[in-house]
């Protein structure tokens, strides 16, 4: 069994705002999914990634609603945390259960202090191997009482010198697309302060000398070409084409990672939140380590051995962050590389040896997914937002339809109505119902392990090379990437195991377990339960809470997340049996998530992401915030509606009489003064607690339009009302004085 050590690079989520669908499809779900798969088959993993908290996005954000960057990013951390570990996102523990050095996982955040160290260290290296060179930018500055500040461009709006449109922003026209200096704009204004005067003035900055890298990158992307997706491969080509440039390390901006340097040049700048977010993938390895290793573990998830042999790096992102990936963040590395060799600017520029920090070994970058047609947008608030869907909705129902819609080739749309297809007729119809059939048949069968009994598996070599040829499928499809390809493998075998136990009818045979054909039918069924089996590890990947609970069902010892990915066909586990059996989806409604869906938007048709809590729900300002969390139930407990309770009927009445079930050992046949003429029937199954001469003459409190029903021939109107604390005390509710039968209860 291989033992690779593997790098799984997740890109930081930007700590503005909460994830939303988008997000999770493209670089969210895809990383856990890989992580989960490469831990089966016995790899060294490692998980890196964190919440990006730098850059004026954030500041912006802050100024606007008053409160400091830190309260921004403080918030988002901790809801876009929360939200992947409730989707399942394997972050915790933060070791792997085999031991450290078979590698964990780190949600980390750039303002974390030890990022900011490093990085700082990292600048100084690069500084000092000659990869920057300075140079005087204009920038506009604010005048202020209190000394004024430098202006990023976002903070700087005006009329676009290409087509004239106001509000264009300091370097770029949102509505023509033309991007430009920001001494080009015309009548430019501060953003926040558009009274303010604002003036050019130079500033000293760092760039880092992309350029230097040109040769080096262009052989790099050569030799990983014929692994690259298609999408990778373009844009990286058409970057190194355009010829690298060297691109600013450093900007004006206080909220950021201070540059190590001393001199008032130097103050008020920090590094450019580009440079420092991507050194996460390194830095966050480290702080893992330092956290719970030795502090040089990391080293066999970063370093080429001195056998050449090379970690596997795995970097999961969005389409827009192909080049970043595949041309800047190895420019860096392989400065890096340069430093630590104590190489200098005229020194040659190398690919990673032994020794050396490895480069990415693939990037399979997403397309996107889209809301009903249109791009999901943060920033223009046409999103669903992941922490509102996971209130709603069973993680694995998202993650079954954004892996089988995965944006892997081109863009995918996410609409409610195939959603809900999707679930029903293809995870619930297939593999739920699959599943179903197969526990409850087998709970039909007597004995304490009711199918080991039945299973022949000479009968069965047909069935077991189809699931070995499914598995291998399964394999294949995962080592290149192809989740949604993979997971149509696995829901075939699911198909597949439905059409034999339609061909072998085994209810047929557990009636008569003794019967013609019932050794054959039997066999199958009891082939069924590792068919199940199969189903509960191959999926895990994709369906954790399901997959777990199904391993529950089926009686398997310890946890489906520690099972090794070959056990899926290891025939000669043993046949175990639990007494669980739930049905592992719920089927969902169209109308009703339709209504919701509307009644939401007319809540609050803007969508605000400032209460992520609710997102698609509508936002938490004022008054609808108090409305949003009281509709959120403590745990354990559903809700129900006034209108729906109101529906209930109580009414008072009087015991006349008691007598036993004629056909029930347990219930008592308990006649009702209801304030009626006839009075009513109710079966009570009360014979533990209390006689027959006990009960009669109580005032109690019943409900009135439970729809008559029969309980072993005797015809039960209603139900009476009793406490039951669990424990063995039942006790009935009765009235508190005198009052005539048949009034309401309130
Ligand atoms: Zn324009």
């Amino acid at each position: 069994m291989s033992r690779e050590h593997v790098l799984i690079c997740v890109a930081w989520p930007y700590a503005n705002g909460p994830l939303h669908l988008g997000h999770v499809a493209g670089c969210y779900l895809p990383p856990d999914i890989q992580f989960r798969y490469e831990r089966a088959k016995g790899n060294r993993v490692l998980m890196v990634s964190g919440s990006d908290e730098h850059g004026t996005p954030i500041t912006l954000t802050a100024e606007t609603q008053g409160i400091s960057p830190q309260a921004v990013v403080d918030r988002y951390h901790a809801i876009n945390t929360q939200a992947l570990l409730d989707l399942g996102c394997r972050w915790q523990p933060n070791v792997d259960v085999r031991g450290i050095e078979y590698g964990g996982a780190l949600f980390n955040r750039t303002s974390d202090p030890d990022h900011k160290a490093f990085v700082q260290e990292n600048f100084l290296a690069l500084r000092k191997a000659g990869l920057f060179e300075q140079k005087t930018m204009q920038q506009y500055y604010e005048l202020r009482d209190d000394g004024g500040r430098f202006l990023p461009d976002r903070y700087v709006e005006g009329e676009c010198p290409h087509c004239g449109e106001d509000g264009a922003r300091g370097d770029q026209c949102d509505e023509c697309g033309t991007t430009y200096e920001a001494h080009e704009l015309t009548n430019p204004r501060s953003k926040m302060n558009p009274e303010a005067k604002i003036e050019i003035r130079d500033s000293e900055h760092f760039f880092y000398r992309l350029d230097r890298f040109q040769e080096v990158l262009e052989a790099h992307a050569q030799e990983r070409n014929p692994n690259w997706k298609p999408n990778v491969r373009a844009m990286t080509k058409q970057w190194l084409e355009m010829g690298l440039r060297p691109r600013a390390v450093t900007r004006d901006l206080d909220w950021g990672i201070p540059l190590p340097l001393e001199g008032a040049e130097w103050e008020g700048k920090c590094v450019y939140v580009w440079f420092e977010a991507v050194q996460g993938y390194y830095t966050c390895a480290r702080i893992w380590s330092n956290r719970n290793g030795d502090g040089e573990n990391w080293r066999d998830w970063w370093c080429v051995a001195k056998d050449g042999t090379t970690p596997r790096h795995l970097y999961f992102l969005g389409k827009d962050n192909i080049p970043f990936h595949t041309v800047i963040w190895p420019a860096l590395i392989m400065g890096l590389n340069h430093a630590a060799r104590g190489l200098g600017p005229d020194d040659e520029i190398r690919l990673p040896g032994p020794g050396d920090f490895a480069l990415e070994t693939n990037v399979p970058a997403m397309e996107y997914l889209m809301l009903a047609g249109g791009q999901f947008s943060k920033s223009r608030k046409h999103a669903i937002w992941l922490p509102s869907f996971l209130e709603r909705f069973d993680p694995d129902t998202l993650r079954y339809y954004l892996s089988i819609n995965m944006p892997e080739g081109h863009d995918t749309d996410f609409n409610w109505p195939d959603f809900v297809e999707k679930i029903n007729s293809e995870l619930n119809s297939a593999y739920g119902n699959y599943v179903n059939r197969v526990m409850s048949l087998g709970n039909r069968l007597e004995g304490e392990v009711p199918l080991a009994a039945h299973e022949n598996l000479e009968l069965c070599t047909a069935e077991m090379k189809r699931l070995e040829e499914i598995h291998s499928q399964i394999t294949q499809s995962l080592d290149r990437h192809r989740y949604k390809e993979a997971l149509r493998h696995i829901m075939s075998a699911a198909q597949y195991g439905n059409q034999m136990l339609q061909h072998a009818t085994p209810w047929v045979h557990v009636k008569d377990p003794t019967g013609d054909g019932a050794a054959e039918g039997l066999a199958r069924l009891a082939f069924g339960w590792r068919l199940a089996r199969f189903l509960a590890i191959t999926s895990h990947p994709f369906l954790p809470f399901s997959a777990e609970r199904l391993w529950a069902m089926l009686g398997q010892p310890g946890e489906v997340t520690e099972a090794a990915w070959k056990d899926a066909i290891d025939w000669t586990a043993p046949l175990t049996w639990s007494d669980i059996s739930e049905p592992l989806f719920a089927r969902l409604d169209l109308e009703e998530i339709l209504a919701e869906e509307q009644a939401l938007a007319g809540v609050d048709g803007d969508n605000t992401p400032e209460d992520p809590g609710h997102g698609v729900k509508g936002s938490g300002k004022g008054q609808r915030k108090v409305e949003t969390k009281m509709e959120k139930a403590p745990e354990g407990t559903t809700y129900l509606d006034f209108e729906t309770f109101m529906q209930v009927e109580l009414k008072t009445g009087t015991i006349t009489s008691v007598e036993d079930h004629p056909n029930a050992d347990k219930l008592y046949v308990v006649h009702i003064d209801d304030g009626t003429d006839d009075g009513r029937i109710v079966c009570a199954g009360l014979k533990d607690y209390y006689t027959a001469e006990q009960m009669t003459g109580k005032h109690v409190v019943f409900v009135a339009n439970l729809k008559p029903r029969k309980l072993r021939g005797v015809v039960s109107e209603g139900m009476i009302c009793a406490a039951d604390d669990g424990e063995g005390a039942v006790r009935l509710i009765t009235v508190d004085g005198e009052i005539a039968d048949g009034s309401q209860v309130r």
